[in-house]
């Protein structure tokens, strides 16, 4: 720290980046003049609890105020004016114009942190100012929601919007016995993740009463219903808006700060913006993605509150970066979880990487010891380097510990090699001895070797004409799902019956879960076959592959 610290240090926003920044100036520096400025009634509030209020989980809504302006002047002697908003930066005279029910206010300020997150997009349709139509963003936002439904008892809800907003709140309202439709614009819900484990998570909320449509819109909110884009109507006594999050840059573009590529404010690696005495965390700037080095916005709580913690020490004279953000995200959705970090295989293959995927299905724990539940893991690699670049998983106990792991495992630019080393805890209640994680960069790097090469299910269903579909199964679970036009010769008979295989074109083997097709593909090859390839997670991944149709 340099011994010219400055004294009178202004935040804009109080709540994850913002409280952060404050308490962590203090920490720094008892003698600075720290205030904050938040436009709301409250400071420090848990936003992402708000969708736990609504489904009763968290029953007091004193639970998420984490502070209060008494208690942080009282802890860290931070004046917090809630109820205040800032309407201008002066950069010249260093000084911000606050507005308040108070009266209007002139702050100055030595250093000034923005931190003033998003704001929720609202889409113009006719009808969206009805009083049945909400956001959830703030306590205000969820105190209104919570007294609708006390006291209109809607039966029917329209959510619009598939990301982790839109689905927490999905199942918040079936909670409250509310029908459920979630509308989502794209043709999956969950677009940080790929198709098959949107499908997979499209399933889970189908099962718990859910109704999800992909690939419409909203095109008019009435009472009681909703017109979607394709024609039809749908039921909704109430509507739930999740289109997105809008970096809040009123201030800073008035102010002239420059903004970056992606349309969030421009800083640098140490949270600086391109005025040196003004600094910014959280939602409302753009970072750089850690995997392929592109700006990006990643409006999660993490990175806002460790931005934060950088633009506070670095406002001090300190001298830390932030190196980027992975995404790393997860979603409790009824009984599962659904959770991924860095890149999925379209965003990588987008920006320009030699993808290979791998996957496993295991329980989270080994089979024998009682309550496994079953866990589907994907990893996402270059082929040239071997380096992991993402993952994605889904199931009932075990995913977000996966999650980590590979989220750990990318700041430290970990190969397939490394992940095949790592070395995870293990007894029979946790684990098995090999983490499917473990597995998974078995299973690459004997593709990336091409000693067990794999067609990803899309790959292979788009190169099966000419070629033959080898179903190693057993009878058992090839007769719940058999795959029209494929040869079905159970794996444990391959051996005695390769004459049966065709000789000429690939051949593509589909086995449960890419195991015994990995067995298999080595029968075949010592027997002398060419173009035989594994299809990555069998049909575990396959039957959530658009495309492939499997009779029922
Ligand atoms: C319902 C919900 C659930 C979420 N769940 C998760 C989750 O599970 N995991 C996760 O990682 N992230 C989650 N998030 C996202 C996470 O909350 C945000 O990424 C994080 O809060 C961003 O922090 P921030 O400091 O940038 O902005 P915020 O926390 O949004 O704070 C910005 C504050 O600035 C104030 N402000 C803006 N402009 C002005 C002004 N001109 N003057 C004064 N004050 C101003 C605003 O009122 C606001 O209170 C969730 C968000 C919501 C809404």
């Amino acid at each position: 720290m340099d011994n010219q610290k400055p004294k009178n240090i202004v935040i804009i926003g109080g709540v994850a980046g913002g409280a952060t920044a404050a308490a962590r100036l203090r920490r720094l520096d008892e003698n600075a003049e720290i205030t904050v400025l938040e436009k709301g009634p409250y400071v420090s509030f848990a936003n992402c609890g708000l969708p736990y209020f609504i489904s009763r989980e968290i029953q007091r809504r004193s639970h998420l105020l984490l502070q209060t302006p008494e208690g942080f002047f009282g802890r860290y002697r931070v004046n917090v004016r809630t109820n205040t908003e800032a309407v201008g930066i002066d950069r010249q005279k260093k000084q911000i114009a606050a507005r308040s029910p108070k009266g209007d206010v002139t702050i100055p300020y030595d250093k000034l942190i923005l931190a003033q997150g998003g704001s929720p997009l609202i889409p113009e349709i006719p009808g969206i100012s009805g009083d049945h139509v909400f956001t959830l963003w703030t306590i205000p936002n969820m105190d209104r929601i919570h007294k609708f439904i006390d006291e209109k008892h809607p039966l029917s809800a329209v959510v619009a919007g598939g990301g982790f907003i839109g689905l927490e709140m999905a199942e918040a309202l079936r909670a409250r016995g509310i029908g459920v439709t979630v509308v989502e614009l794209a043709p999956q819900i969950m677009i940080s993740m790929d198709a098959e484990f949107a499908a997979m998570i499209r399933a889970g909320l189908e099962e718990n009463g859910v109704a999800v449509r992909t690939g419409v819109g909203l095109s008019a909110i009435h009472q009681g219903s909703v017109d979607l884009t394709d024609g039809s109507t749908i039921q909704a006594d109430m509507v739930l808006l999740s289109v997105g999050v809008r970096p809040e840059l009123t201030l800073a573009k008035a102010a002239g700060l420059e903004i970056g590529t992606t349309g969030g404010l421009l800083v640098d690696e140490t949270m600086r913006t391109s005025d040196p005495d003004i600094y910014a965390a959280g939602d409302m700037v753009e970072v750089v993605h850690k995997v392929h080095g592109k700006k990006v916005r990643v409006p999660l709580a993490g990175p806002a509150n460790r931005q934060g913690r950088i633009a506070a020490t670095n406002v001090l004279g300190g001298a830390m970066t932030y190196r980027g953000a992975l995404g790393t995200s997860v979603v409790k959705l009824f009984n599962r979880t659904a959770a991924s970090t860095g890149l999925s295989e379209k965003a990588a293959r987008e920006a320009g990487f030699t993808v290979g995927v791998a996957y496993a299905f295991k329980d989270n724990h080994v089979s024998y010891y009682p309550g496994g539940r079953p866990l589907a893991l994907k990893i996402v690699f270059d082929m040239t380097t071997s380096r992991l670049l993402g993952g994605q998983a889904y199931g009932e106990a075990g995913v977000e510990k996966r999650i980590d792991v590979l989220a750990t495992a990318l700041h430290g630019r970990m190969t397939l090699e490394d992940l095949s080393e790592l070395d995870l805890a293990y007894a029979p209640p946790y684990n098995s001895a090999n983490d499917p994680i473990n597995i998974a960069s078995f299973i690459g790097q004997n593709h990336i070797q091409g000693y067990s090469p794999l067609k990803t299910p899309a790959e292979a269903l788009r190169e099966i004409a000419g070629g033959t579909v080898l179903d190693v199964r057993t009878t058992g679970e090839q007769s719940k799902a058999p795959l029209e036009g494929a040869m079905h010769i159970p794996a444990d008979e391959v051996r005695d019956r390769l004459q049966e295989i065709p000789t000429s074109g690939n051949i593509y083997i589909l086995s449960k879960d890419g195991f015994l097709g990995h067995t298999t593909l080595q029968i075949l090859k010592a027997a002398g076959r060419k173009g035989v390839y594994n299809i990555a997670g069998g049909y575990l991944a396959v039957r959530w592959t658009d495309g492939w149709t499997f009779n029922a």
